[in-house]
């Protein structure tokens, strides 16, 4: 039977259809239900863990699913203003919801995973996830609010201190998120990355706010050391770094096992050292994250490595997956 397509009733779409099968089409627009509104978005960033879902797919990823959590756009109830996707959905009732905890709520349902994300010209969100965006930031940097968010998680697990000497393994896109959030509290940053090409390429940023990239010398102790890269190597290697009562945050999921595991452990033993963990945001995080762009997004703007048309995504896929460079964003221009 032929079937009439209404053009009004849907918007283009990227869809992931199965693994590296990334589609792009019309899908058909979800209606909101009362506790929800429909976002259209401005623009999206497209994050290594996009990539990663597209190459392996992940087991509780139910496809076709539109990816990206990476998220900004606007409401037709509340013109000229921009708003930043928290990503989570959080049932609000269990008791890491009533601690403030939300990111850790056993009933999490994450946008661009377990229900359509923003590689799309819309989505529907719950309305209590949308943070305002605060005037004088684009929509090219606020995308940015939900991994800088997740760089504040980090920082406020690891109790950063005003003075403290902070070790970040990793110069991507969060390592660099995780040092403006150090300096925010007033620490010093030194930085530590495998790759020389992709260290050069925040030389500018660094220089203006003296992080030391230059192979902190083996010697120094920090305070706080935090992973922005699943090598587990970094886990030993970190901890040996520490000073005596430091801390090491896990803030990266590592990628494979350490290898001497008990070597770890009596240094955490000897040494009083902390190991914390950090996983995802919270709202208060995309908050206190949309406040710091407005405060150093005009530093900020290289990681927006290269604004791209929704149908562009599928090509840049592998290079986002090889996670040498900074973010790559979806841009809506109709927005
Ligand atoms: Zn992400
Ligand atoms: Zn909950």
């Amino acid at each position: 039977m032929f079937v009439q397509r209404n053009h009004e009733n849907e918007m283009e779409a990227l869809i992931l259809t199965g693994k590296e099968k990334l589609e792009f089409g019309e899908r058909e627009l979800a209606v909101p239900e009362d506790h929800e509104i429909a976002v259209r978005v401005a623009a999206a960033a497209i994050c290594r863990t996009d990539a990663k879902m597209w190459r392996a797919g992940h087991r509780d990823l139910v496809m076709p699913r539109v990816l990206g959590h990476e998220v900004c756009g606007a409401i037709d109830e509340a013109p000229g203003r921009l708003f930043a996707v928290w990503p989570g959905s959080a049932c609000g009732s269990c008791s890491m919801c009533r601690s403030g905890r939300e990111n850790l709520c056993p009933e999490m349902k994450i946008t661009g995973f377990h229900r359509d994300g923003g590689f799309a010209g819309q989505l529907i969100a719950p309305r209590s996830s949308l943070v305002e965006v605060p005037k004088g930031v684009g929509a090219s940097l606020a995308v940015l609010a939900e991994p800088f968010a997740c760089a504040i998680h980090g920082v406020k697990q690891s109790s950063i201190r005003r003075a403290d000497r902070v070790l970040i393994y990793g110069a991507g896109t969060l390592g660099i998120l995780l040092a403006v959030a150090a300096i925010n509290r007033g620490a010093s940053v030194a930085m530590i990355d495998t790759n020389a090409e992709k260290l050069a390429r925040s030389a500018a940023f660094r220089n203006r706010y003296t992080i030391d990239a230059d192979k902190p010398d083996a010697q120094e102790k920090f305070e706080i050391v935090l992973n922005a890269t699943a090598s587990a190597d970094t886990l030993e290697s970190g901890i040996r770094r520490l000073a005596p009562g430091g801390r090491f945050c896990l803030f990266s999921g590592l990628g494979g096992v350490p290898e001497s595991p008990a070597t770890i452990f009596s240094e955490l033993h000897y040494r009083e050292l902390e190991l914390v963990g950090s996983y995802g945001c919270t709202r208060q995080d995309m908050r206190d994250a949309l406040g710091l762009l407005s405060r150093y997004g005009h530093d900020l703007g290289f990681l927006v490595e290269r604004a791209i048309r929704l149908d562009e995504a599928p090509a840049v896929m592998e290079t986002v997956l090889a996670g040498t460079g900074f973010r790559q964003v979806i841009e809506f221009s109709d927005k």
